[in-house]
């Protein structure tokens, strides 16, 4: 085992193994397979190959130097687009976070409205029949919880 990951780490030294552009393009390789098996596209398919032969022939490369460049351009290029979408995930984050603490929340709360302002209410859930004055206007009334 141990041979075989010195033959490995031999293997990949002074080759330019993963990096940004690397990543992008397989990334972009699963899409287009993603599409192929969808559309059942040929071109779809060929351009899927040419992008897993180049992110593969790029991690091989030996010419790092050359490699490495083009990574800093497409790093480059990318930055604008790149920012937006590190905004975009961290928006979807916290719509997802916010879900599941409103999914937590409603196994716990009971979550009402005051029915002469509308103000949203909660109380703790499995009380039976409980007596509510309403944060905003001050309404009491009975609500089942
Ligand atoms: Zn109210």
């Amino acid at each position: 085992m141990n041979d075989f990951r010195y033959r490995m780490a031999k293997f990949f030294s002074g080759r330019t193994g993963v990096d940004a552009l690397g990543r992008a393009v397989t990334w972009l390789a699963l899409i287009l397979m993603l599409l192929t098996m969808i559309t059942h596209s040929n071109i779809c398919y060929l351009l899927a190959m040419a992008c897993l032969l180049y992110s593969f022939w790029r991690m091989l490369s030996k010419n790092y130097q050359k490699r490495y460049y083009e990574n800093a351009k497409f790093l480059e290029k990318t930055a604008g687009i790149r920012r937006k979408l590190s905004v975009l995930s961290a928006k979807l984050m916290a719509f997802f976070n916010k879900a599941k603490a409103d999914y937590n929340q409603r196994k716990v709360y009971a979550i009402f409205k005051c029915p002469s302002c509308k103000q949203k209410l909660r109380a703790p859930k499995g009380r039976g029949k409980i007596q509510v004055t309403c944060s905003k206007c001050h309404t009491v009334f009975i609500k089942k919880v």
